[in-house]
């Protein structure tokens, strides 16, 4: 794989973090790459990257690109981390 493990408390944008923070909490990983890392999708084909940039020109809408991306990820009905995702409050 590429980089060193990333958290998504590492990320220095609040609006960015709260959806690296539900979709990790989802078992998506991120790991360093490129302008700040790159998300993995939690299925066993890794369906999905997802660049996440360190200081996008909106945090807004970078946040919002990167769930839209994310959907496309189709983890099964069955998956108990299916469940977690979009609706995690902490
Ligand atoms: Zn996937």
């Amino acid at each position: 794989m590429v980089g060193a493990s990333l958290r998504a408390s590492d990320h220095s944008k609040k609006e960015i973090r709260k959806v690296l923070e539900k979709l990790t909490a989802a078992g998506w990983t991120i790991h360093a790459d490129g302008h700040w890392g790159k998300l993995y999708c939690p299925c066993d084909s890794q369906c999905t990257t997802i660049p996440v940039s360190s200081t996008p020109q909106n945090d807004v809408n970078h946040a919002r690109r990167i769930a839209r991306l994310a959907a496309r990820c189709p983890l099964p009905e069955d998956s108990p981390q299916r469940s977690l995702t979009g609706k995690r409050r902490d």
